[in-house]
């Protein structure tokens, strides 16, 4: 029993290049459009973090509109969750330009109190971008998929709400924050968690539903598609590129994401087809896949209306956190 999760983050650039408008209000305008053709809804995880930056110091003069917009994703039923990239809290802005601060690029090694005073503000922000006093999100996503060491940060974002977290990706590992999810290949499609989200533990008061990948030679990575997104990331961005990257992995298979934005329709197909296979196996197991997307990385819409196509003929459920919750806690 399969059911798909489309997850987009919502986002500018890392390094804080980039507008609101090119990055995130017409991507998801296109794709709120493709969304509601197909009459299916998205998880949006919100980058409060910058959005309450770039508020407070007026440094784009979309951002109302991006509030409208966020709004109207909500009335629309598409789920608003929380997405936390912490080098924004304390970024700078001075003369045009914005310095976003590295030394908190991984919220889960930041003192607990820092880590309370992120989330906390977060949320805050999400509700006043909502206009709603009560919202709780029911999802999670760190930034840059750093969810390790895994505690205190859950046990805050419990606290909050959260009971969901989908920042891991299996086989998945960034050296350097020392962030490794390769042990989470062992795991189920979901798994409890408690000390460290990449194992599963049956006593667990969170529920981690990784980011659906596969594992890759290397050189799969290297599509003409995904390498004319990360030259454009790059110029743009400054980001780290495909090869930096794929150092982590050297020797190693690479975990390729099922992202609706970066691969093509082949890549795609092929993705589709394991799962198919793998389900045809366990039926009666529910298998939440979710799939990520960046408004940032949406070239081509065409890609994304052919994934959705194929789930709407072969009459595959697509779900939100939110809906599937119950499912998963009673299972
Ligand atoms: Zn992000």
């Amino acid at each position: 029993m399969i059911e798909v999760i489309f997850s987009l983050d919502y986002e500018i650039y890392g390094d804080a290049t980039g507008s609101l408008r090119q990055l995130i209000l017409e991507p998801t305008e296109s794709l709120m459009n493709l969304f509601q053709k197909w009459h299916y809804p998205l998880v949006v995880f919100v980058e409060v973090a910058e959005l309450e930056r770039i508020y407070q110091e007026k440094s784009d003069q979309d951002i109302e509109v991006v509030f409208n917009q966020i709004q109207e994703l909500n009335r629309q039923g598409h789920e608003i969750a929380l997405h936390l990239h912490p080098q924004w809290s304390g970024a700078k802005y001075q003369n045009g330009r914005w310095e976003v601060d590295l030394s908190e690029y991984n919220l889960c090694s930041l003192p607990e109190e820092r880590i309370r005073e992120i989330v906390s503000d977060g949320i805050k922000f999400l509700r006043f971008i909502l206009g709603k006093s009560n919202y709780v999100p029911i999802s999670f996503r760190a930034g840059n998929w750093l969810f390790q060491p895994t505690q205190p940060a859950a046990r805050i974002l419990c606290e909050y709400g959260i009971k969901i977290d989908s920042s891991v990706f299996k086989g998945g590992r960034f050296k350097i924050y020392g962030v490794d999810y390769r042990k989470a290949s062992r795991n189920g499609f979901f798994w409890r968690f408690w000390e460290d989200v990449a194992e599963d533990d049956s006593q667990g008061q969170m529920i981690e539903i990784p980011i659906y990948t596969t594992l890759v030679p290397f050189w799969e990575m290297i599509s003409k598609k995904r390498l004319e997104i990360e030259k454009k990331g790059q110029e743009e961005g400054k980001k780290a590129g495909l090869f930096s990257k794929l150092k982590n992995h050297l020797g190693l298979k690479y975990p390729k994401k099922l992202d609706f934005c970066r691969l093509t329709k082949t890549e795609i197909d092929e993705m589709l087809k394991e799962i198919w296979a793998v389900d045809r196996k366990s039926p009666s197991v529910l298998k939440p896949i979710v799939a990520i997307g960046h408004t940032k990385d949406l070239k081509d819409i065409d890609t994304a209306d052919y994934f959705l196509s194929v789930l709407k003929e072969s009459g595959l459920k697509v779900t939100t956190f939110r809906s599937i919750y119950g499912e998963l806690i009673s299972d």
